[in-house]
């Protein structure tokens, strides 16, 4: 019996480890099917507060991770497949293994969108990315689309250039969410070319299993064309993970988890933590600050309780 388990590993679950191990409760920490969150797969953090010369992404979760063991955490990797949050001790399956806990800390984050084309799935690490940072190393001095109309997909695009003959950013719309500050970033980028109210239509070619064409669409002309391209990475947003919390979590339209207040969940005993409630800033530094709200809810909760 577990007085915390915390799941996921990003910014909100390490920090929630650091403050409940500081706390003594030696908290049980579920890694995930993406270790270390979205810093894992992603370059420089320059807005990290403390870090002046900025830090990379992977290097940040790690120095937290490694500070939360220090004070008695401990990880597993592993997948949650099922969860009963019926009555306490919650019960979680962990590859096959149930664990119980007093209390649960859902920091589990949010993943990459796919666009559901015909061939994508097939093409998956064989041309297809959700991750620069993880596959643009592949895509030396070749073309390379990237998808998105966001932040992220500014910084795959400004990112993948290093590599890259040439990178294509397509959207669909004409303007763009990005901030300003990342879109200009781009735009100064000469070796970016730009196609807008563009949609894929498919990503080719499934049976030669690897990527060396798009089928795109001109929404405002109406016009279709083949365009080549070696790699083709995601980076139109992402889905809460909160797949094993269906019909126990009170969860909105598109799965994330609804705050009752605080790190609170409509579970007693259950916490919140960073993306998988937080759809609105989704920054390293507020998936800290809400991994620390919910480790203080937690341990103020079982203090209460005797424990
Ligand atoms: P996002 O802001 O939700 O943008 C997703 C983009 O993908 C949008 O442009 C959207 O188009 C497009 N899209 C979604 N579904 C699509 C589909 N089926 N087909 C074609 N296009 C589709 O997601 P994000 O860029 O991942 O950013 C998420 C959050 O992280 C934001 O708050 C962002 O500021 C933050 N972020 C910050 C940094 C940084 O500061 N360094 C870096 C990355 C992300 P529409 O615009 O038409 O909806």
């Amino acid at each position: 019996m577990r007085n915390v388990i915390i799941i996921g590993s990003g910014c909100a679950g390490n920090t929630a480890a650091i403050y409940t191990a500081r706390a003594g409760l030696t908290p049980l920490v579920i890694s995930g099917h993406e270790p270390g969150g979205q810093l894992s797969i992603t370059t420089e953090v320059e807005n990290f507060p403390g870090f002046p010369e900025g830090i990379m992404g992977p290097q940040l979760v790690e120095n937290m991770k490694q500070q939360a063991i220090r004070f008695g955490a401990e990880y597993i990797s592993g997948k949650v497949e099922e969860a009963d949050l019926s009555q306490r001790p919650f019960r979680l399956k962990i590859d096959e293994e149930w664990h119980e806990c007093r209390t649960l800390i859902v920091a589990s984050g949010a993943s990459a969108r796919w666009l559901g084309l015909p061939n994508e799935q097939k093409l998956i690490g064989h041309g297809v990315s959700s991750c620069a940072t993880c596959d643009g190393f592949f895509y030396k001095g070749k073309k390379i689309i990237v998808i998105g109309g966001g932040d992220s997909a500014m910084e795959e695009a400004n990112f993948l250039t290093r590599f890259g003959d040439e990178v294509t950013l397509i959207h669909r719309r004409e303007e763009f969410r990005a901030s300003k500050i990342m879109l200009d970033r781009c735009k100064a980028n000469p070796k970016i070319k730009w196609l807008t109210n563009t949609i894929v239509e498919d990503v080719l070619d499934a049976e030669k299993g690897y990527v060396d064409a798009v089928k795109l669409k001109n929404t405002k002309t109406g016009e279709s064309w083949t365009q080549e391209v070696d790699g083709f990475f995601l980076a139109i947003g992402h889905i809460p993970n909160t797949q094993p919390f269906v019909g126990q979590l009170d969860l909105d339209e598109d799965g994330y988890i609804i705050s009752h207040g605080g790190a609170r969940t409509n579970i007693t005993g259950v916490f919140h933590a960073g993306d998988v409630e937080d759809r609105t800033y989704r920054q390293a530094i507020t998936a800290s600050g809400a991994g620390c709200k919910a480790a203080i809810e937690a341990e103020r909760f079982l203090e209460a309780e005797g424990h």
